[in-house]
């Protein structure tokens, strides 16, 4: 259930103070991905909440977002689709630039990643001020793809992702 899976991933996340900069509190869920069980659950619990049906393919952010994604792929039998930092994608690509606290940074993602009209679920680990994921909304817009949704496993809720991406659905497993 919803409030079993939100304590999982609580259970299974370290607060580095600090990283990567003065200021931060970075959310590690690697030791998640490595409990075998609580990975599991975590993604079984992603699936029954979106369903099988609501969605054609799955987009994994560069880096963490990869690996939830792919199990997410797998679980339901959809394809994975990546977007990646700039300069690493090998076919034409759109790119997406987005204003971080100090600087830019650029997202990309093959021009011809998505079958026209598929819906596309993207995913990531943490869903912190949500830049990174409306240049990844921007990204799939661009190369034909529909946003079915937006999921991730922890949502830093004071930085004001989910309003940024609205009126597009965003489900996070842990909300603190
Ligand atoms: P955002 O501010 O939503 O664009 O987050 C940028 C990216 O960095 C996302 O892919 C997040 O997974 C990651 N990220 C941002 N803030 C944190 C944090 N405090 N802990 C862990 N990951 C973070």
């Amino acid at each position: 259930s919803g409030p079993a899976t939100a304590a999982l991933v609580a259970s299974r996340v370290l607060d580095v103070p600090d990283f990567p900069k003065p200021g931060v509190m970075f959310k590690d869920l690697m030791p998640l991905f490595a409990d075998g069980d609580t990975f599991r659950q975590v993604i079984d619990g992603i699936v029954a909440y979106h369903g099988r049906e609501s969605f054609d393919v799955v987009v994994g952010i560069e880096a963490r977002g990869f690996v939830v994604a792919a199990a997410i792929a797998y679980a339901t039998g959809v394809g994975v689709v990546p977007v990646r930092k700039a300069g690493k994608l090998p076919r034409p690509a759109y790119s997406a630039s987005y204003a971080l606290e100090y600087g830019e940074a650029t997202l990309e993602v093959h021009e011809d990643a998505f079958t026209a009209g598929h819906r596309v679920l993207v995913v990531d680990d943490v869903l912190a001020t949500g830049g990174t994921a409306e240049a990844t909304l921007d990204l799939v817009e661009r190369a034909g793809g529909t946003v079915a949704g937006f999921t991730v496993l922890l949502e830093l809720a004071f930085l004001g992702g989910r309003e940024r991406l609205a009126p597009r659905p965003v489900h996070a497993l842990l909300t603190v």
